[in-house]
């Protein structure tokens, strides 16, 4: 299997490179050069399988240049951190299955995604003798999922820039707890958009970006969305029945419900994908009415899908464009000058054909906390609430709808409290990190400064 650009300006490279690059040289995104058919007998034959015998089976159609036995081990000690011997259980309350994607070491979906991409990079440096220096900049939940990702690891080390004092004091000390050598925190005194301006500065750096080899973990990465794949082949699987079924997606990146889109495009049956968004909704109205319009970010209890530019939506355009990259290169060029980019009746339709969205506000989120709560005295986190919400309104009394968990509800216990009057019972996992010893750089937010601690500890 080989991988292309969505801007078609690299050579294809196998999947050891793809996943090496990150994004790709020409400034577009990684994906294969086709799509894995499956036809119903395989899916039959895949649907009981265990977790990790599925994902080897999905994820080696795409990492053919990875020994079976390697990409067994690798796979193997990524989901063994999981704490439900299902990886993914599925759920049904109230009906509507609910796909719990939060088993993993930091309790969110992110898990699923870079436990196999710290794994993948540690092989990966390992085989080539080389090193790498992760930088990253986060709000919450993608820096504390990929410092589990990689602690510990050879040849890596992971510099990564909170907010000082804006996180959640328990995504603060998911991340500061970790005292493995090769993990630096830095909390800057600023907003993340300070630490994201400082990491953007640094990758454009090329000198200092080449000199100690800085990699990124963020959600761009193909081995992000390959992991992501399997869960939807394993949702339904577990299905009473496997007919065709609905998937409802909590969303920010596009990442989660674009590996949705892959798995349809593989062969499973899949009615509609429910692109489910809060308040920052460019997406929603992208399926909508064709406008895909930048605006400001605004920020709501699922912070972790306070997102305008969706960067994994420029992979389905590639498709919606039939696969054109030059169509690509200019309607990126046209956002860039414009802030938006604009789609016929034709394409719009074509959206329709795959996905529905749903927007749900602060208050509706809230109130299905509370009346699911209610209901089936099930806790859902905020995130999933949005999806759930989404569900409710887009498919009612649909039989086969399944929605993504996407975080533990004890993760944003403040939004659950407003929601439920009290707050959630705190997991073993997230318990013992209370009172534990912390180790954390504060800066101020000073690129020059922080180019020398990475340098100094790099
Ligand atoms: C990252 C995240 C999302 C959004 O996923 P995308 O792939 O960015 O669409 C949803 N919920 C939670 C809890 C997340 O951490």
């Amino acid at each position: 299997m080989k991988y292309i650009s969505t801007r078609g300006k690299i050579a294809p490279v196998g999947f050891k490179d793809a996943v090496m690059m990150g994004l790709a040289t020409d400034g577009g995104l990684i994906l294969p050069e086709s799509i894995p058919q499956l036809d119903r007998g395989t899916l039959a034959a895949w649907s009981k399988l265990p977790y990790r015998e599925l994902a080897f089976n999905v994820i080696s159609l795409f990492a053919t240049d990875i020994p079976a036995f390697d990409l067994k081990a690798l796979i193997d000690r990524s989901y063994g951190s999981f704490e439900h011997e299902e990886t993914t259980p599925l759920v049904q309350k109230d009906g509507v299955y609910i796909l719990e994607l939060f088993h993993g070491p930091t309790l969110a979906f992110k898990d699923v995604a870079l436990q196999l991409l710290g794994n993948l990079f540690e092989y990966l440096l390992k085989e080539r003798g080389e090193k790498m220096n992760i930088l990253g900049a986060t709000s919450g939940d993608t820096g504390s999922a990929a410092i589990a990702g990689v602690r510990g690891k050879e040849n890596i080390n992971i510099f990564i820039l909170h907010p000082h004092l804006k996180t959640s004091p328990i995504q603060a000390l998911q991340m500061t707890s970790v005292l493995d050598e090769n993990v630096h925190n830095v909390a800057v005194e600023g907003t993340f958009d300070d630490c994201q301006n400082i990491v953007k500065a640094l990758f454009n750096d090329l000198q200092f970006k080449k000199e100690y080899a800085l990699g990124a973990v963020n959600s761009i990465n193909w081995a992000r969305v390959l992991a992501q794949v399997v869960y939807y082949f394993y949702a339904w699987g577990r299905l009473p029945e496997q007919k065709e079924v609905i998937f409802s997606v909590p969303t920010g990146n596009f990442g989660d419900i674009f590996a949705g889109y892959l798995a349809k495009r593989m062969g499973l049956p899949v009615e509609k994908l429910l692109l489910a968004t809060n308040e920052n909704n460019i997406l929603a109205r992208f399926v909508q009415t064709g406008d895909y319009s930048l605006g400001k970010v605004v920020q709501t209890v699922s912070p972790s899908m306070d997102i305008q530019l969706a960067s994994n939506l420029e992979r389905y355009l590639y498709y919606l464009w039939d696969e054109n990259p030059e169509k690509v290169c200019s309607a990126f060029a046209e956002l860039q000058s414009t802030g938006r980019i604009v789609f016929t009746k034709e394409q719009v339709l074509r959206v329709q054909a795959e996905f529905m969205s749903c927007t749900v506000d602060e208050q509706k989120t809230l109130d299905t906390i509370a009346s699911f709560n209610r209901e089936t005295g099930y806790l859902l986190d905020p995130h999933t609430a949005v999806g759930v919400r989404g569900a409710l309104e887009c498919a009612p009394g649909h039989p086969r709808v399944v929605c993504l968990a996407t975080a533990h509800p004890a993760k944003f216990g403040d939004a659950v409290e407003r929601a439920v009057g009290s707050p959630p019972p705190l997991p073993p996992a997230l318990a013992a990190l209370v009172g534990k010893e912390t180790r954390c750089e504060l800066m101020a937010p000073d690129r020059e400064k922080i180019k020398a601690f990475v340098k100094a500890k790099a």
